[in-house]
């Protein structure tokens, strides 16, 4: 039986960082501050205004599908907030935080005045306490987790549509590993039906742009690809160490002459040195230092 402790867990924004950069993959998914043995976590006005925005919206799904545009999103959203507000949603200013906030409303009242599929019927993947996870290795032990944003079940078809709600300008690009890691997800532990259509939904332009799905072997075959790579660096830290492994193509950020890296890391940097730039502002909900960029 293999051991889930033990396994090496893989997400889409994981495999982003590694993808990025080794090191930029250990400072956001490894390193532990010896201290307090928590991961840390740079949080910063994007993050926030997503973070709200998403709870609005996949909070609909607790609803049944005629009752969920009776709710108050812009009330919802309100109360939301007040857990990204100030310091610990990573805003610097109060005016930087009202122009945030007021993004989210516009998304809002776009979302309420043409909830598409909202209205239909959806479903929710078994969850516990962790994301939605599946193995994706019992052989490398490895397991894949993350979260769909929203399951929208076709009955025509007695399919699934699933949808990626953005609060981003930047669209995702093509060969991204999102819609790969969702319907594998899907395909994993939701047994009864299959996924035929996959959309972004972005809720600043309040555009929906459908994708092609990838094929499930294919999608199986990228995912394990970038997912080995990972566990491959993970194991060479534990034998090499850390610090030589997970190492900036770029050259490590030299403090004094402020060159090298570049800004994916170079706040965590600051953490680990302990550098007045950043600001341990809380912990967060998965019990990570939460610091914030100072301006
Ligand atoms: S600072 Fe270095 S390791 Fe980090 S993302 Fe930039 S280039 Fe990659």
């Amino acid at each position: 039986m293999p051991d889930k402790y033990s396994a090496v867990w893989v997400s889409h924004s994981s495999m982003g960082d590694f993808l990025k950069c080794p090191r930029s993959y250990y400072l956001h998914n490894m390193y532990k501050d010896p201290k307090t043995g928590h991961k840390v976590s740079i949080v910063n006005p994007h993050m926030s205004l997503g973070v709200a925005v998403h709870e609005v919206l996949e909070g609909l799904a607790d609803f049944p599908a005629d009752e969920r545009m009776n709710r108050d999103l812009l009330a919802l959203y309100e109360a939301g907030w007040k857990k990204v507000t100030g310091k610990k949603g990573g805003f610097t200013s109060e005016e930087e935080e009202a122009e945030f906030k007021a993004r989210g409303i516009v998304m809002l009242e776009k979302v309420a005045s043409d909830p598409r599929f909202l209205v239909n019927k959806c479903i929710k993947l078994p969850q516990d306490k962790m994301p939605c996870n599946f193995y994706l290795s019992e052989e490398h032990n490895i397991i894949l987790n993350g979260l769909v944003d929203w399951i929208e079940y076709l009955p025509e078809t007695d399919s699934l549509h699933i949808v990626d709600f953005k609060t981003g300008k930047v669209e995702e690009k093509d060969g991204s590993l999102q819609l790969p890691i969702y319907l594998l997800l899907c395909d994993a532990l939701h047994k009864k039906r299959k996924v035929t259509k996959a959309s972004y939904w972005y809720l600043e332009s309040d555009k929906v742009v459908e994708k092609e799905l990838p094929h499930l072997d294919k999608a199986r075959e990228d995912v394990l690809a970038v997912a080995m790579k990972v566990k491959e660096a993970r194991d060479t830290a534990k034998r090499d160490g850390f610090e030589k492994t997970f190492v900036c193509p770029q050259g490590a950020y030299n403090l004094e002459t402020k060159e090298n890296g570049c800004n994916n890391c170079r706040p965590y940097e600051f953490i680990l040195s302990g550098n007045p730039l950043v600001e341990f502002v809380g912990v967060g909900g998965f019990s990570q230092d939460m610091y914030v960029l100072k301006k």
